[in-house]
């Protein structure tokens, strides 16, 4: 299973992207940069779309792909919460905001195509076994683990705020994708917000490494980049203490598992 990070930020800038994944370029996990962070020869590659949530650094390509799809008569196939659906098909999607592309250009042939998953509900998404499961943020909110038919699994975080582990036993990856949104200097204010710093990561993952015998390497993402100078030094030294590989995600990142 190849994965591609193509958004790894909480801001955007010509250098940082929001929060965008690809697995073998046929499955994409939120659509932060959806758009603008790929060609159009591999936005046409994407069979399917998880969202993690409805804010906007995680849902805002889906304007853009959307209206391709709408343009070329195709249909983009997005997962996610029913909360989240809703939230995006009234306050974007209602013809003010964006066109109503999940009625557009005709309702049974949709520009964009909402599916709703529950947590803890396998599903098959474009030849995967999508897990989702609820997660600690401002709003409905879930992480997934995508595992491939050769058994290889990644999990992805999206935002969250410490409490995840009372879901390790049930999960089992090769390779964990976390929010790190800030430097321990935001340690008292992230779990309000729901995001995470190297400080709140640490007795996550000495929780998942005593209750699972083992801990996968970790990819911290969506890091604000006025925070990523002081947030790389603690996570060097995060890394140290628990013996971890522990590293930070950037645009144009590629890992295999
Ligand atoms: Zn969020
Ligand atoms: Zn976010």
């Amino acid at each position: 299973m190849k994965i591609k990070i193509f958004g790894a930020h909480g801001l955007e800038s010509t250098e940082t992207k929001f929060m965008s994944l690809l697995i073998d370029e046929v499955l994409a996990l939120d659509a932060g940069a959806l758009a603008a962070g790929l060609s159009f020869s591999d936005q046409e590659k994407i069979k399917a779309v998880l969202l993690s949530h409805s804010h906007a650094d995680h849902a805002m390509g889906l304007a853009s792909f959307a209206m391709r799809t709408f343009v070329d008569g195709s249909t983009v196939e997005v997962y996610a919460l029913k909360e989240t659906g809703d939230a995006l098909t009234t306050h974007v999607f209602n013809g003010v905001i964006d066109p109503e592309f999940t009625r557009k250009p005709a309702t049974e042939k949709p520009a964009l195509r909402f599916h709703v998953l529950e947590t803890y509900k396998p599903q098959v998404i474009a030849g995967y076994t999508v897990l989702a499961f609820p997660v600690h943020h401002s709003v409905p909110a879930v992480g997934y683990q995508v595992t491939s038919a050769e058994g290889k699994s990644v999990l992805y975080s999206g935002d969250t705020g410490p409490g995840l582990p009372s879901h390790w036993e049930y999960l089992h990856p090769d390779l964990l994708i976390f929010d790190c949104a800030g430097s321990n200097r935001w340690s008292a204010r992230a779990p309000g917000l729901g995001h995470m710093t190297p400080e709140l990561l640490k007795p996550e993952l000495i929780e998942f490494r005593q209750r699972k015998g083992y801990l996968p390497p970790v990819i911290l993402v969506h890091m604000f980049p006025l925070w990523e100078n002081e947030i790389t030094e603690e996570v060097v030294e995060l890394a140290g203490e628990l013996d971890a590989e522990i590293s930070l995600g950037y645009e144009g990142m590629k890992v295999e598992v």
